[in-house]
Formats: C-alpha cells, sequence, structure tokens
C-alpha cells in the first residue's frame, strides 16, 4: 500500500512537473506583493494568507511596496528572479503593472490579482469581493439614515479599480434618487492613496464651500471614513452626519459603536486570503480552479472569485465577535 501511494505521488508530481518545468508542485513558492502593508488590513490578509499557503505546503515570500509604484515593479522583479511560481498582487497602481506581468509570464510564473484588478495585463485569476456590491452597501446604508439632502461622495485612490467599482455601486443606488431631485450630490473626489489626513482635508473644503450644508457622506472605505468624521467633529457635526466606511477596522467598528460612523463593511479576510492561497496553489498545480465571475481587465477577461461583504451597523456588528475577527473586550476599547 506504502509502495503504491509513493508512486502515485511520484506520478503525480511528474504530471505537475510536466505542466511547468520549473515548479515545485508538492511547494511552490509564492511571492506576495501588497500595495501598502501599513494599512491595517493587509496586515491580516498577510498574516491569514500565509497561515493558509504553509499548511498547503508552500513558501510565501512577502513584499510591501508601501504605496510605491516604483517599489512595486522593483519588487516583483526581484521575487521573479527568486524564482517564485506564482505571484499574489495587490496593485498600488491598477494600470502599470503589464511589463512586469509579461516578464513573469515568459519566465512561466502564474499570476494571481487580490482584491484589486490589475489592468490591461495578462494575469491568470483575480479574486476579491463583490466591489460593486459593497458600494451598493454604502449608499443603501446612508440613504436610510439621510432619504433626502447634499450628499458628498468621497471615492478611493484614483489609481485603484476598485475605487471605481465602488463608485458604480454607489451611484446604481443613489442615481434614482438624485433623478428624483431627493439628494443632491454637492461634490465628489477621489482620495490618494486612501489616505485618511488627504480625506479629512477635502471633506474640510467641501465643509467651507458649502456653508457647513453635507448632510451625508459616502466615503468608500474606513481610513478615509476617519478623516471625514475628523473633519465633521471639528465644525460638530459628527454623529449628525452619517458617513459609511468598510473593512471594520478596528477604530471603525468602535465609530459604528459610538454613532459618529453610520455603517462599515465586514469583508471576512480569513476567507479571501484562505481561498487565494488555494487558488495560488492550484494555478501551480495546473488544476481548476473553482471561478464564479469574469471580469474584463482591458487586456482579457479574467477568471474571477468574487466573495460576498457583509453589511454592518450597531444592530449587527456582533458578527465580529462571533466570527473571530475581534474579542468583544477588543470592540469595548479594553
Ligand atoms: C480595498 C479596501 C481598502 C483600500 C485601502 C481597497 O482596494 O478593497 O478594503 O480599504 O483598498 O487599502
Amino acid at each position: 500500500m506504502k509502495k503504491l501511494l509513493t508512486a502515485a505521488a511520484i506520478a503525480a508530481t511528474t504530471l505537475f512537473a510536466t505542466a511547468n518545468a520549473s515548479a515545485d508542485a508538492a511547494h511552490p513558492k509564492i511571492g506576495f506583493s501588497i500595495d501598502d502593508l501599513r494599512i491595517e488590513r493587509w496586515t491580516r490578509d498577510r498574516d491569514y494568507f500565509t497561515a493558509a499557503a504553509e499548511k498547503l505546503g508552500a513558501k510565501v515570500y512577502v513584499q510591501s511596496a508601501d504605496a510605491s509604484e516604483q517599489r512595486q515593479m522593483a519588487q516583483i522583479e526581484n521575487l521573479i528572479s527568486r524564482g517564485v511560481d506564482v505571484l499574489v498582487i495587490v496593485p498600488y497602481n491598477a494600470t502599470v503593472l503589464t511589463n512586469a506581468i509579461n516578464e513573469a509570464k515568459k519566465a512561466k510564473i502564474k499570476v494571481l490579482s487580490y482584491d484589486r484588478l490589475i489592468l490591461n495585463a495578462d494575469v491568470d485569476a483575480y479574486i476579491s469581493f463583490d466591489n460593486t456590491t459593497v458600494g451598493e452597501m454604502q449608499a443603501k446604508a446612508i440613504t436610510q439614515v439621510k432619504p433626502k439632502g447634499n450628499y458628498y461622495l468621497l471615492g478611493g485612490a484614483p489609481t485603484d479599480n476598485n475605487a471605481k467599482m465602488l463608485r458604480e455601486g454607489q451611484m446604481k443606488v443613489l442615481q434614482p434618487l438624485v433623478d428624483k431631485g431627493d439628494i443632491k450630490i454637492v461634490g465628489k473626489q477621489w482620495v490618494k492613496e486612501w489616505s485618511a489626513a488627504e480625506a479629512m482635508s477635502i471633506v474640510e473644503n467641501a465643509l467651507t464651500a458649502n456653508g457647513n450644508k453635507i448632510d451625508a457622506v459616502v466615503a468608500s472605505n474606513d481610513g478615509t471614513a476617519g478623516g471625514a468624521i475628523q473633519a465633521l467633529a471639528a465644525q460638530k457635526l459628527s454623529g449628525k452626519v452619517p458617513v459609511s466606511g468598510q473593512d471594520a477596522d478596528l477604530a471603525a467598528v468602535r465609530r459604528v459603536l459610538a454613532g459618529t460612523q453610520a455603517m462599515t463593511v465586514y469583508k471576512p479576510l480569513k476567507r479571501i486570503a484562505s481561498e487565494a492561497a488555494k487558488l495560488a496553489v492550484e494555478l501551480v498545480r495546473n488544476e481548476k480552479p473553482a471561478y464564479n465571475a469574469k471580469l474584463d481587465n482591458g487586456f482579457k477577461k479574467v477568471d474571477s472569485l468574487l466573495l460576498e461583504p457583509i453589511m454592518l451597523t450597531k444592530s449587527n456588528v456582533d458578527v465580529l465577535v462571533k466570527d473571530g475577527f475581534y474579542t468583544q473586550a477588543q470592540l469595548a476599547g479594553k
């Protein structure tokens, strides 16, 4: 029996070896290039991903570009020359990686676009949460609190394709209300690098320009929501003007509990990270991953796996404790 198993294992390895000459299918080497590990959520993605990949027999090399296009390109080149079998990339700038990915493909390295879609490039697969749904959730929650009035739209980074998908989702909900005359969009701006400080100064300026007559802010993530809420607080408007978010960052969940942020969106990061680890290993092993969507990235229709986000308001934040994302003590600020 033991002999038989070994023979089967050898046959399997040979099969993989033929499929991709350089790859060690039993122990794939994964290069994980992350835009910015200084932002809370990505450190969790890294930890969950590494744990899941190691369980599958893989070794992970992590790099953070700290929001630098040049650094990310250099790091990807470095991972290619180290001989990784697959690159998993959270792009800083969606549109500048075409050449780097061409290099990877020439070296028979598979490429998985993680959370953010890489545009105009030959990526093998994409995994994310359904970002249009996230945008819809943000706008829906805000319109429930403020069905009428002046709205300000705080978009994500202009270099991030997700920012555009979120906006699409938000407008699906908002446009009919604009057409009806219930809502007026008094301003909108993208926030460079999703920076909270930049979001704060944008909202400060918007409040001044509108004589503080802003009734709601649709912010695209928790970091920028935090900046918006600081600007509102300076005008004694925090808690009165609903603000949306996403990520279930700890500070944001505490703001939701305190009533200064109307909602956030919980994206179970353990889920995306483990699915991505599985997908990356399957790509190396030339197995058929299970996809549920195809997204056009300007180069091709990319095989995609889109996961379901969960809308969180004060009434259901306990989901986070049940899911092990936070402890009750963390939420209470202890
Ligand atoms: C992610 C968000 C994150 C943002 C800033 C987006 O692409 O989907 O979860 O808050 O980037 O890092």
